[in-house]
């Protein structure tokens, strides 16, 4: 046995395939990705909590003589385990390693693929219809995104996509649809950009607001940046049904009928939560990279056809 493998079994370290897949477990719960080893402590004991690693196994150092250069130098174990396991999922093309991810996104990040992706469902028991809401990167998603933040903002731009069908949903269009939903969700900072409400679910894998489309995708709307605003739960409700639509330069303008609205309807306890958040040319909290501002043409289509003045 080699010096590496004895020094394992005798500080009776866990298997690379047990490493593999706590390594899968932790990249869902960080949201698709985590810092190369080298960066980043937290990361490295975080795994080591996984298996109650005592002290001398998470400082035991290896010991390598090169002897082109006459040297001897020391790797910790725990890290070298743990960039073996993480080095052999990216071979079988369950993460991407950080010289491939940092291409896509200019950090040094582990992240984890579609293919990694449905392992790690798999191994927490989460079902596959709940891919689509969950918050995890993956490595095809951000491509998707990176497609569509790095837009050239067009003069004229058709809010509805001609082409588009109603498709059963296959690989493509969860890319398609997770990709702009992520988009959209980020570039608003995970708010609601009527009343600002930021929340997560309790396991901090979801967020409560929404990527709205402008122009429905029912009306055949794009899933782009340009088509797209996050919104609340009731906020979304409320703009889709038309109690409320934006100006071309972003201001809520509310429908008239809210004069008809019972006084007790819309309050949370004493607080008129539903006008107060719903004030006629208020602006809408934007995204900070405005080439991402809704496009002018898919709100004229929301207040021509949604709107109810
Ligand atoms: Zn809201």
């Amino acid at each position: 046995m080699s010096y590496e493998g004895t020094m394992l079994e005798q500080l009776a370290m866990p298997t690379r395939a047990e490493v593999e897949k706590a390594l899968l477990i932790t990249l869902l719960k960080h949201n698709g990705i985590i810092k190369e080893f080298a960066s980043s402590e937290e990361i490295v004991n975080e795994i080591a909590g996984l298996f109650s690693l005592n002290q001398e196994q998470r400082e035991a150092v290896l010991e390598r003589v090169y002897q082109k250069e006459n040297r001897i130098v020391k790797t910790p174990l725990w890290h070298r385990l743990l960039y073996r396991a993480a080095d052999s999922l990216a071979k079988e093309k369950l993460v991407t390693n950080p010289k491939t991810t940092v291409q896509l996104t200019n950090r040094r990040e582990w992240m984890l693929t579609e293919k990694g992706f449905d392992a790690a469902l798999r191994l927490l028991n989460i079902s596959s219809e709940q891919k689509e809401n969950l918050l995890v990167k993956s490595y095809e998603v951000q491509k998707e995104i990176k497609k569509l933040i790095d837009i050239e903002r067009p003069k004229d731009y058709n809010p509805l996509d001609t082409k588009k069908k109603t498709q059963t949903i296959t690989r493509e269009t969860s890319i398609r649809s997770r990709g702009f939903r992520q988009a959209v969700i980020e570039s608003y900072d995970c708010r609601c950009c009527v009343c600002g409400l930021k929340m997560q679910t309790p396991d901090f894998m979801a967020w409560e607001v929404e990527a709205a489309h402008i122009v429905p995708h029912s009306a055949n709307g794009r899933d782009d940046v340009l088509n797209g605003i996050a919104l609340c739960r009731l906020h979304h409700w409320a703009f889709d049904t038309g109690w409320f639509s934006l100006s071309n330069d972003c201001k809520i303008i509310v429908s008239s009928q809210i004069t008809r609205l019972p006084k007790n309807y819309g309050k949370i306890g004493e607080y008129d939560y539903f006008r107060d958040t719903l004030t006629n040319q208020k602006p809408i909290l934007l995204p900070s990279n405005t080439t991402l501002l809704p496009h002018q043409k898919s709100v004229e289509w929301h207040r021509q056809h949604v709107f109810y003045s």
